[in-house]
C-alpha cells in the first residue's frame, strides 16, 4: 500500500517536471539505464529520470518543485569524474545541463568568455583560439567534460603551475539555489572585493550547494611559442632541484612540470601502448616540461640555455626536446595515456597532494604499506609534481575488496604530514570516509553549516563529500 502511494507520488512529480522541461526534456526507462554512468564505468545510470532543461529559468522551476517535494537531485556534466561525485541511485533524479551548451560571448578586449554550464571544454578551447586567446584549463577529459563539471569540481590538470585551477579562471557564475532562487553573479572583473566572493560557494563544492548554469571565464593571450621536452633524472632530489632551476631560469614561462616514475613511463611506452619510448626505459624519473612564451626565437634560445645549465650541474641524465608540433603532441599523448593502467583489473586510482619535500619519503611509505598488506602489488606513480600533486594507480590482486586496504595505505600517511586526500578530483562518495584525514572537525562543521544554510532540505547531491547531519 505504502509502495503504491510512493510510486504514484513519483509519477505525479515526474509529470509535473516533464511539463517544465517540455518535449525531449525528460528521459526515463531505458533512455536512462542505457547511458554509461561514467568514464571507465560499464554500469548504466540508475535514477528515476534525467532532466535536460534549456534555460536557467527551467532549472529554477525544477529545483523549486523538487525542494518542495524533498526530492533528491544530482547534477551531472560530462561524467568524466573519478570519485563518484555524480553517481545516483534509485529514487534520485539526474539534472543534466547538456542542452545548455551555448557560448554566449567571447570578448577579446576584456579577454572573457560567457558560457552556459553544459558547454564542453574543448569547444571553449576552440572558441578562444579563434580569437587568438586561450582558456588554460587542460585535462584528459577535454573532449567530453563540461564547464559546469569543471567548476563544480574545481578541475586542475596539466597547467596549474602557471595558471592555477578552475577557481582562478572563473570570474563570475550564475547559480540556482536549492529553493529555486537564481543568484546571478556574472562578474566580468578580475578585481572585485565588494563583500563576499559568492561564486566560491559553487566552485569545488561538487553540486552540493547550488547548480551553476552560466559562467564568465577569464581568457589569456594565446602563447606564441610552446616548448616541450622530456628529461631523464636519476633521483628525486634532482627532480626537485630541476623544478627550481627550470622555474627560475624560464622567467615565468614554465607551464607544466609533469613527472613519470619509471614504472609508469614503461607502461605508457610499451605495447599495447602506442607510443615508442623517446628515451631509454631504465631511468628512475622522467620529467615532461612545457614552457609557453611570447617570442619563439628568444624562448627557444632561453630554454636551450636553461637546459644546458641543468645538464652541466648534473641534474639531467638524458633529454629529448620536441622539434615539431607532431613530436610535441606525442610527448603529451604519452603522459596522457593513463588508460593503460586498465590493463590491470581491478586498479584503483588516487589523487593526493602534499609538500614536494615530503614526496619521495611518502611514496616509499605507501609502497611499504602496500607490501605489508598485499605482498604483491603494482603502484604506477605519476603526477603534476610542480603542483605537489601525485597520482597513483594501484593493482593489488584480483579481489575488489582490496580497495579498502589500498586506500588505507595511500591515505593514512597523509594525516601526519598535512597532505590532502584530494588534490584535484574532489571527494564524492569515493573519499568521503577519509575527509577527516585532511580536514579537522571545525572545518567539517563549517562545511555542514553552509550545506544546511543553502540546502536545508538536503536535496542537492545528498550524501556526497560528508553526511549533512553528521
Ligand atoms: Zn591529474
Amino acid at each position: 500500500m505504502l509502495d503504491d502511494v510512493t510510486e504514484s507520488t513519483m509519477d505525479d512529480l515526474l509529470a509535473t517536471l516533464a511539463n517544465v522541461v517540455g518535449d525531449g526534456g525528460m528521459l526515463t526507462g531505458t533512455d536512462v539505464s542505457s547511458r554509461a554512468s561514467g568514464i571507465w564505468r560499464s554500469q548504466g545510470i540508475e535514477a528515476e529520470a534525467i532532466l535536460r532543461p534549456r534555460t536557467t529559468e527551467e532549472v529554477s522551476r525544477i529545483l523549486a518543485i523538487c525542494d518542495e517535494a524533498g526530492q533528491p537531485l544530482v547534477a551531472q556534466g560530462g561524467l568524466t569524474g573519478l570519485v563518484e561525485g555524480h553517481i545516483t541511485q534509485a529514487g534520485e533524479i539526474v539534472l543534466s545541463l547538456e542542452r545548455m551548451n551555448d557560448i554566449e560571448e567571447v570578448n577579446p578586449v576584456e579577454r572573457t568568455m560567457t558560457v552556459q554550464a553544459g558547454v564542453v571544454l574543448e569547444a571553449v578551447h576552440n572558441a578562444a583560439d579563434e580569437h587568438g586567446l586561450m582558456y588554460p584549463l587542460d585535462i584528459g577529459g577535454r573532449g567530453s567534460c563540461t564547464l559546469g563539471g569543471n567548476i563544480a569540481t574545481n578541475a586542475g590538470g596539466n597547467r596549474v603551475i602557471r595558471y592555477g585551477m578552475t577557481r582562478d579562471m572563473v570570474l563570475g557564475v550564475e547559480a540556482v539555489l536549492a529553493d529555486g532562487t537564481v543568484v546571478s553573479s556574472m562578474n566580468h572583473m578580475i578585481k572585485n572585493n565588494a563583500g563576499y566572493d559568492l561564486k566560491q560557494l559553487f566552485i569545488g563544492t561538487e553540486g552540493s550547494l547550488g547548480i551553476v548554469t552560466r559562467a564568465v571565464l577569464r581568457l589569456r593571450e594565446k602563447p606564441r611559442s610552446q616548448e616541450t621536452m622530456l628529461l631523464a633524472v636519476s633521483d628525486f632530489d634532482r627532480v626537485t632541484a630541476l623544478l627550481k632551476a627550470m622555474d627560475a631560469g624560464l622567467g615565468g614561462t614554465l607551464s607544466a612540470f609533469e613527472v613519470l616514475w619509471n614504472n609508469f613511463y614503461r607502461l605508457v611506452t610499451t605495447p599495447p601502448a602506442t607510443q615508442t619510448p623517446p628515451l631509454p626505459q631504465d631511468y628512475p624519473f622522467y620529467v615532461l616540461i612545457e614552457a609557453m612564451g611570447g617570442d619563439p626565437q628568444a624562448d627557444h634560445a632561453r630554454i636551450e640555455q636553461v637546459f644546458s645549465e641543468a645538464h652541466e650541474s648534473g641534474l639531467i641524465e638524458d633529454a629529448v626536446i620536441a622539434t615539431s608540433e607532431a613530436q610535441r603532441r606525442e610527448l603529451w599523448a604519452m603522459r596522457d595515456d593513463v588508460e593503460q593502467v586498465h590493463q590491470y583489473k581491478p586498479v584503483f586510482i588516487f589523487d593526493v597532494s602534499l609538500r614536494v619535500s615530503d614526496m619521495d619519503a611518502y611514496v616509499a611509505q605507501v609502497n611499504r604499506g602496500l607490501e605489508a598488506t598485499f605482498g604483491e602489488y603494482t603502484n604506477f606513480v605519476f603526477g603534476h609534481i610542480g603542483d605537489g600533486n601525485i597520482h597513483f594507480a594501484v593493482a593489488a590482486g584480483e579481489d575488489d575488496g582490496a580497495q579498502d586496504g589500498v586506500k588505507q595505505a595511500v591515505y593514512q600517511p597523509l594525516k601526519s604530514i598535512g597532505g590532502s586526500v584530494s588534490a584535484e578530483h574532489g571527494v564524492g562518495l569515493d573519499k568521503k570516509k577519509y575527509l577527516n584525514l585532511s580536514r579537522n572537525d571545525e572545518e567539517i562543521a563549517l562545511m555542514r553549516t553552509l550545506k544546511r544554510a543553502l540546502d536545508p532540505n538536503g536535496i542537492l547531491n545528498p550524501g556526497k563529500i560528508f553526511d549533512a547531519a553528521g
